[in-house]
């Protein structure tokens, strides 16, 4: 075969896994919007099968036949761009697997949907105990498979890659400090405050039509395509990406919480937009998804917070909430609004926390996961540690593992290494803000006229085409010139809180 012939059959080779992938996604999409409950258990051996199918496929033989011929240095020169960074991934994820049993694999996969299961019912009884025996094997899998890869130095950088590809132990730490550094102060500022908001009213019932209406109405502002995806509703809100002419969002109405349901669809929608403007040509490519989860969040969290908790969108919607409302915020001033949207206390849940206080909730697991992959911890003092740790760095302690250690489902489904790349987005959004000030130094202004499209036309340009073309470090430096730099988050919180707290 020729290079040409290889590389057009190999793409082909990829295109059937991507297609299995978008039958699974739409699988998932269902049984998480409402398929019928008597259909579950088989809908999820559908699932199963595929995702086998998807994961021979990726390290087969034939996959190895292409990756050997694709990947000599005689044959990289003559490839395109995107067939030469798909070999790169593929590559990536064949090496990853290589030596990995099959029959283990696959015994972790299963533990894996065990332990999430568990981790409810623990949860709800606030047991850490019952999760205990299955965290601890989910561990040792996840040590052993990065022994598999022959890595003996920092194997928590492995985990860490798996999500953002190139981010290091020493990236973090350096960030994490800088950002802890920054932060703390203002927090305690925030605290001492005599100027609390008022936010009563952000608990005024609105119904749940008049908020769907509503929500509706701000993805549309937001240039979310309705052509190109569909919102529904379910318990906990998140985006599915079928296609870029396929990206779903969903929300959850709470009528006595409207704003969580607000800020939790635009920051869905912003994990959106990202998907919608990824470039065509890189359809039926392993590079047509958001690059890393750190780029995917610093979209979401860009529309969220810089844009959906910012003043200048408020000048705007405001007036529009309160038609939709029927009278229940009339009396209540944009300002007032604004200062409410904003409030900011230490809290033990993460996803309620507000965003200055957030990335201190992501340090306590960072701190745990490193430990427990890196040093000596084992998962029998999680409890005790995460309490430890989450009154160092926000000055509160759970009183039940619930509200603590048993919070998110993470760690039952086997995804360490996750949680820094979210503070991580969240550094990068004030970066791409900052870069886009430059550029657009009448930012607020095109923000409370609606002309949100330039801005979008600005990440669609830097970050959204790309897919997964350009590795995150690679699309961060092109869109701002520099590497991850929170001094812009700490600027932007600190500005932001000194105002609305009057210090
Ligand atoms: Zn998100």
């Amino acid at each position: 075969m020729t290079v040409e012939e290889t590389v057009n059959s190999y793409r082909q080779y990829v295109k059937k896994i991507m297609d299995f992938n978008e039958a699974i996604a739409l699988a998932e999409w269902d049984m998480r919007t409402g398929a019928p409950v008597k259909g579950i258990s088989q809908r999820s051996e559908v699932v199963g099968t595929l995702s086998d199918e998807v994961f021979k496929r990726s390290i087969s033989d034939e996959m190895k036949t292409y990756l050997d011929v694709l990947t000599d240095s005689s044959v990289q020169d003559k490839l395109d761009r995107v067939t030469r960074r798909m070999v790169e991934e593929s590559r990536k994820t064949f090496n990853r697997f290589e030596h990995i049993p099959a029959e283990e694999y696959k015994a972790y996969v299963i533990l894996q949907s065990e332990a999430q299961s568990v981790w409810q019912e623990a949860k709800a009884k606030s047991d850490f105990r019952q999760l205990q025996p299955y965290l601890e094997k989910i561990v040792d899998f996840k040590r052993k498979f990065i022994e598999y890869q022959g890595v003996k130095e920092n194997k928590y950088n492995t985990l860490l890659d798996l999500y953002e590809p190139g981010l290091t132990t020493e990236i973090v730490d350096g960030v994490f400090k800088r950002l802890r550094e920054g932060i703390v102060p203002i927090v305690q500022s925030v605290c001492a405050s005599k100027d609390q908001p008022e936010t009563g009213f952000l608990h005024n019932h609105l119904p749940a039509d008049k908020l769907k209406a509503f929500c509706l109405h701000l993805l549309k502002e937001n240039g979310y395509d309705f052509n190109a995806g569909r919102l529904d509703e379910t318990e906990h809100p998140f985006e599915i990406t079928l296609n870029p002419g396929d990206v779903r969002v969903t929300t959850n109405y709470q009528e006595d919480d409207f704003m969580s349901t607000v800020l939790g669809t635009i920051h869905e929608g912003g994990h959106a937009l990202y998907e919608q403007h990824i470039s065509r040509e890189l359809v039926g490519t392993s590079l047509c998804e958001g690059t890393s989860m750190g780029i995917h969040e610093s979209q979401s969290l860009f529309f969220e917070n810089f844009i959906g908790r910012s003043k200048a969108y408020w000048a705007l919607h405001f007036s529009e909430l309160k038609k939709f409302a029927s009278g229940q915020f009339d009396s209540v001033s944009l300002d007032d609004f604004y200062r409410a949207i904003n409030v900011s206390h230490p809290s033990l849940i993460r996803t309620l926390a507000d965003e200055l206080t957030y990335p201190l909730h992501i340090m306590v697991r960072y701190d745990i996961e490193k430990e427990l992959f890196n040093g000596n911890l084992e998962v029998s003092e999680l409890p005790g540690v995460w309490n430890d740790k989450m009154k160092e760095y926000l000055g509160i302690m759970p009183d039940n593992d619930r509200e603590g250690v048993l919070q998110d489902i993470h760690w039952p489904g086997g995804d360490f290494g996750y949680f820094p790349s979210y503070a991580l987005g969240y550094v990068y959004a004030a970066q791409f803000k900052h870069a886009i000030l430059k550029e657009h130094p009448d930012f607020d202004t095109l923000v409370s006229e609606g002309h949100l499209s330039v801005i979008t036309k600005w990440l669609t340009m830097h970050i959204h085409r790309f897919g997964s073309l350009k590795k995150p470090f690679e699309i961060l430096h092109d869109a701002t010139g520099e590497g991850p730099n929170p001094e812009y988050l700490i600027s932007y919180l600190s500005d932001k809180y000194s105002r609305i707290y009057n210090f």
